[in-house]
């Protein structure tokens, strides 16, 4: 079986910044893209705070970049996606959709985090038009303007929050008659002047020529008070939490209780020695870019240390 010094799971800004580190220190690394070459960001257009391009740059040229840096230091970039991973013993043995298999000394997990959505036809549609997952990432693009915020927990209430310093008005969308986000947070939320709270209100789908103009909403479905309305927003954004993308390490790999990677303190480690996680995939709190990056480039770092230290 092939075997490797250093194995990279995920093309995102962490799997890409982790192989520019590796390659640059000799360790001749290996991506394996996914199905998704380029991460998330390949789904967005604009990416105005990724340090280093005072005009912005779009998302598919951003990872083309980092791509074309990570080759010039040695990277070797795989189309495959892991669909097995045997981190019982080093080398780990990891198998792909195309059932080959490859051992690798360390492992570095950068397969990110995927954004909940409702599932309308409307979110797809509307994509990068008014529709977003990160209030972060784009909320700066509505600035006096009108946004709808769906969720009822912590996450939605600090969008909420954020996203009323920069827009005139914030509804906040609401599926139950309550918030489950902690007291402090609602404490915010209800103090805020610029946030509305539509409790017990379902969105059904989004209208606009070439953008989000606004909701269709409906208030207390299958109740006998039912209502639909339409509701006049310039931007939709979710907030309903994410899925990271950490099924083929369950049983193996310490988790929280969504199923984000658990690390070390500051550190990428991971509970097991040679394996390290790097962006969204280990981040429930800033999942941006460049804290991906950032990630991306301590666990090559580490991997460097813990090969030498082990002399492999
Ligand atoms: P990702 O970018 O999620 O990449 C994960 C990679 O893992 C993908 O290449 C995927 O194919 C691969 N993968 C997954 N499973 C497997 C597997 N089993 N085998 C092999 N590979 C696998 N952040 C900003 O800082 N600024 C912005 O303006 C911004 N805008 C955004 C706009 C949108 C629409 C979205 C969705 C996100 C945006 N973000 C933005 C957030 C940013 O994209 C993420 O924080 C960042 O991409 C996370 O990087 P990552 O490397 O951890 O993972």
């Amino acid at each position: 079986m092939e075997q490797l010094q250093t194995l990279i799971l995920g093309s995102g800004p962490a799997g890409y910044t982790a192989a520019i580190y590796a390659g640059r220190s000799g360790l001749s690394p290996v991506i394996y893209e996914g199905l998704q070459p380029g991460g998330q960001l390949t789904q967005t257009t604009e990416v105005d705070n990724f340090p280093g391009y005072p005009e912005g740059v779009d998302g598919n040229q951003l990872m083309a970049d980092l791509r074309n840096q990570a080759l010039r230091f040695g990277t070797e970039i795989r189309n495959k996606y892991c669909v097995k991973a045997d981190l019982s013993k080093r080398p780990f043995t990891l198998t792909f959709d195309d059932e080959s298999q490859v051992q690798t000394q360390t492992l570095i997990i950068a397969t990110g985090a995927s954004a909940k959505y409702l599932g309308l036809p409307d979110e797809e549609k509307y994509r990068g038009l008014g529709v977003s997952a990160c209030a972060t990432c784009d909320g700066f693009f509505y600035r006096k303007k009108v946004v709808a915020v769906v969720g009822g927990g912590d996450t939605a209430c600090e969008e909420a929050t954020y996203l009323a310093g920069l827009a005139s008005k914030v509804y906040l969308i609401v599926r139950k008659p309550f918030l489950r986000a902690s007291k402090a947070m609602q404490d915010r939320v209800f103090a805020n002047e610029k946030i509305e709270v539509l409790f017990e209100t379902n969105t059904i789908g989004l209208y606009g020529e070439d953008g989000v103009e606004g909701a269709h909403l409906v208030y207390r479905k299958g109740e006998a008070d039912e209502r639909t309305y339409d509701l006049p927003i310039d931007g939709f954004f979710l907030a309903i939490g994410h899925n990271p993308n950490t099924e083929l390490f369950k049983g193996q790999l310490e988790m929280d209780e969504v199923g984000y990677l658990k690390t070390e303190g500051q550190t990428p480690r991971t509970n097991v020695e040679g394996v390290f996680a790097a962006g969204d995939v280990a981040d429930p709190l800033y999942r941006q870019a460049i804290t991906a990056a950032a990630m991306g480039c301590k666990a090559a770092i580490e991997v460097k240390q813990f090969l030498d230290e082990n002399s492999l």
